[in-house]
């Protein structure tokens, strides 16, 4: 199988580098990346973890005092496996003190981003992209559509816009980069005129956040034969995303589901689903990858569950080295069926480290565990959990909403719930009552927050 899209615009990022960069040829010691291996993607990325080193070390206070604190000096760190000497680098670090990891003037910064992430806890941050970064930022949008889209395809955003720079406007940009349309109907109209731009676009595929698409779909579908759409694929971002949903849209608007991973800081779109429906590639180009232990941050096995860390390689307004995540996931070993042989896979994100509340029996529970138990009745749009203590056990409270309030929806919900490995152990051993569910009716938790999902400790 020829290998997918994102895997020959590496390849021919690493080969114009080659063509442009002496020092790079030097480094590598080849003139062309011919065959293409996973061994060329490693000198690479070795070679620019050691040029981005270097530059920061030179131009960002914060990282200039990390490198002193510690005696080392970028010609310390040969590559991958010596950057585990640097310490990590958390996100409280970056709502601390932006400005000390600024490496260019103010003036030259072409778009500050201001954000929140992790739901209303998280700290606030700024991030800082020069035109250059912007423009390896659309790149990077312009390969991911790539791996989901054909040139000349239509593809419709349905993010929130408003002003140049904005995430619809730069996956726009990216859009156009790689050849396909794109056609901006934000986030803001009913779903009967996301359909109506639709229609009149002939989008191909359909790019949102995967709670508002999935939303969207249960209130057309009772109106509109959404299969006679003509729809590729839905590229969906921000959620984690239960095999039973995947699979119910796919059914509703016959399509394919891809899902996208991203994070502000390091750009955005981070990685994309290819047609294996497995994993997640990534921005090599602009990336560098670790799986850590966050208790110990030690790094994982292959295969082992970890944190998600990744160092910036061509970053030029605010570089980032050992950037954690709190995101949990883990790399894929086996060659991906999609033939992209010379790059990593890691796993779904399931787990977020403020996302996993601990039960009094011990246990782990966090919302995906939830997502995949409610998101397989296909009537539940969405949900929100609380757990509070009744008479010194726990007790899990679900406010549950649905499309149809039936009492056979509410027996499967149940039902799904009560059998839960995690809910039947703490029952049997005393520590937890038996969940109580509410059902709430279409509309009642839609928010415009895109706040990732949390488990409301109220013990
Ligand atoms: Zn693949």
């Amino acid at each position: 199988m020829a290998a997918i899209y994102l895997q020959s615009w590496l390849q021919g990022v690493i080969e114009d580098n080659l063509r442009t960069d002496a020092e790079f040829r030097r480094f590598s010691g080849k003139e062309r990346a011919s065959s293409f291996t996973r061994s060329d993607v490693e000198s690479y990325r070795d070679f620019n973890l050691r040029r981005t080193l270097r530059y920061a070390y030179e131009k960002s206070a914060f990282y200039r005092e990390r490198f002193d604190r510690a005696g080392m000096k970028p010609s310390d760190i040969a590559g991958y496996e010596d950057l585990v000497k640097l310490p990590l680098t958390d996100p409280r670090d970056l709502a601390q003190h932006p400005y000390r990891f600024l490496c260019i003037p103010q003036s030259a910064v072409a778009r500050p981003c201001i954000f929140v992430t992790s739901g209303t806890t998280g700290p606030q941050k700024e991030i800082f992209w020069s035109r250059w970064d912007l423009e390896r930022i659309t790149d990077f949008m312009a390969a991911g559509i790539g791996t989901v889209a054909a040139r000349n395809d239509t593809v419709q955003i349905l993010l929130f816009d408003g002003r140049p720079y904005s995430q619809a406007d730069l996956l726009r940009r990216g859009i156009l980069k790689f050849g396909a349309s794109p056609v901006v109907s934000g986030a803001a109209r009913s779903p009967e005129e996301q359909l109506a731009v639709l229609e009149k676009s002939h989008s191909a595929i359909l790019f949102g956040y995967a709670g508002q698409i999935y939303r969207m779909t249960k209130e057309l579908e009772a109106l509109r034969d959404l299969e006679s759409m003509g729809l590729k694929a839905l590229f969906l971002a921000g959620e984690y995303l239960p095999a039973a949903r995947r699979c119910e849209l796919e059914s509703i608007w016959n399509c394919r589901v891809h899902t996208h991973y991203g994070l502000t800081e390091m750009g955005l779109g981070v990685a994309v689903e290819c047609s294996a429906q497995n994993g997640y590639h990534f921005n090599e180009a602009d990336l560098l990858l670790e799986i850590i232990d966050p208790a110990t941050g030690r790094r994982s096995k292959p295969g082992e569950e970890g944190e998600l860390v990744f160092t910036t390689l061509t970053r030029e307004a605010m570089p980032l080295i050992r950037y954690r995540t709190h995101d949990l996931s883990r790399l894929i070993e086996n060659p991906c069926p999609c033939g992209a042989v010379s790059l990593l896979r890691f796993d779904a994100v399931r787990k977020r480290l403020e996302s996993i509340v601990r039960l009094s029996d011990g246990a782990e529970i966090y919302p995906a565990l939830f997502d995949d138990l409610l998101f397989a009745v296909p009537d539940v749009i969405d949900y929100r959990v609380r757990i509070m203590k009744h008479g010194g056990r726990d007790r899990l409270m679900f406010e549950i909403e649905t499309a149809r309030d039936t009492t056979r929806v509410l027996a499967r919900i149940r039902r799904r719930l009560f059998s839960a490995p995690v809910i039947c152990a703490g029952r049997d051993a005393g520590t937890m009552d038996e969940p109580h569910v509410a059902v709430v009716p279409m509309g009642s938790l839609e928010t415009a927050d895109r706040a990732k999902k949390m488990i409301v400790d109220s013990r």
